[in-house]
């Protein structure tokens, strides 16, 4: 679980993180955001000092599932302030930054290859993140832009790769897996996600986008596979509404595949 590196350096500035590690997905829509806040926030719970980066510049999420709102300010030494999702006086106060603290929601952006590559080695190297255990970084899905940047920029400890069961989704998944490598990013394994979905009524399972393909895939691509989550209503709910922190917090159900996953990792 612990992949220590040389402090990152960007620029002149140093992120201070012990561990870098990007979540990406080959497609939008498969859970990505949801599983590397959900990584991030298991981390944090159990102990040690975490940021979150929110790379999907083309759909910020990662504010709305943490119900955090505001504008990073600027330190009088020129830093980033991130967002702090402070919840919990037992935690440590995870910083959190994203696009979506910066732009409207509603607003499309877009971002030429220079200006992404920019505002990445910004967030990353001007944000005051403190000094951390885990930076986490929730990658934009499919693109191999950002990886590219990241990789030149810090040393990172690894990815992970998030697909859901079904067929088209792993043949993303594949590309995914093909862009972090071809960018000299380890990855640390692969996670199913929605993986059957656990009826709260009959208690009866029902593989929706069938089950086990991710396990079989990343056998195929010689990786290990960490684990799955399953569709959880209470999980959907709980990041509509910004409330995944305390979902996790205090719901031992929702709870057990995310730290078998984040353990595997
Ligand atoms: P991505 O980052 O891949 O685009 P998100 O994390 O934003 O995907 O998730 C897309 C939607 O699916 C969100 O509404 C999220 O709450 C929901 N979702 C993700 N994973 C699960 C899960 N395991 N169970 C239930 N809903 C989920």
């Amino acid at each position: 679980q612990d992949h220590p590196r040389p402090p990152a350096r960007v620029g002149q500035t140093a992120l201070r993180a012990k561990s870098v590690i990007a979540v990406g997905s080959g497609k939008g829509g498969v859970g990505k955001s949801t599983v590397a806040a959900s990584i991030a926030l298991t981390l944090r719970r159990l102990g040690s000092k975490v940021g979150l980066m929110d790379a999907d510049v083309y759909g910020p999420s990662i504010p709305h599932l943490l119900g955090l709102q505001g504008r990073p300010g600027i330190s009088e030494s020129k830093r980033i302030d991130p967002i702090l999702l402070d919840d919990d006086p037992n935690l440590f106060p995870m910083p959190v930054m994203s696009m979506g603290f910066l732009v409207d929601p509603s607003e499309a952006v877009i971002w030429r290859g220079p200006m992404l590559h920019g505002s990445i080695n910004q967030f990353l190297g001007m944000t005051d993140w403190g000094e951390l255990d885990y930076l986490l970084i929730d990658m934009p899905p499919g693109t191999g832009d950002v990886a590219l940047t990241l990789s030149q920029a810090i040393p990172l400890a690894g990815s992970v790769v998030v697909c859901t069961p079904q067929e088209v989704a792993l043949l993303d998944a594949v590309k995914a897996a093909a862009m972090f490598r071809k960018v000299n990013i380890p990855i640390l394994g692969m996670v199913e996600n929605m993986s059957g979905f656990l009826c709260p009524d009959c208690g009866k399972t029902y593989d929706i986008f069938g089950k086990g393909g991710a396990r079989a895939k990343a056998e195929e691509l010689d990786l290990p596979y960490l684990g799955g989550l399953p569709i959880d209503m209470k999980l959907r709910v709980a990041g509509d509404e910004g409330r995944l922190s305390s979902l996790l917090n205090q719901d031992d159900a929702a709870r057990a595949p995310l730290d078998a996953i984040t353990q595997a990792i």
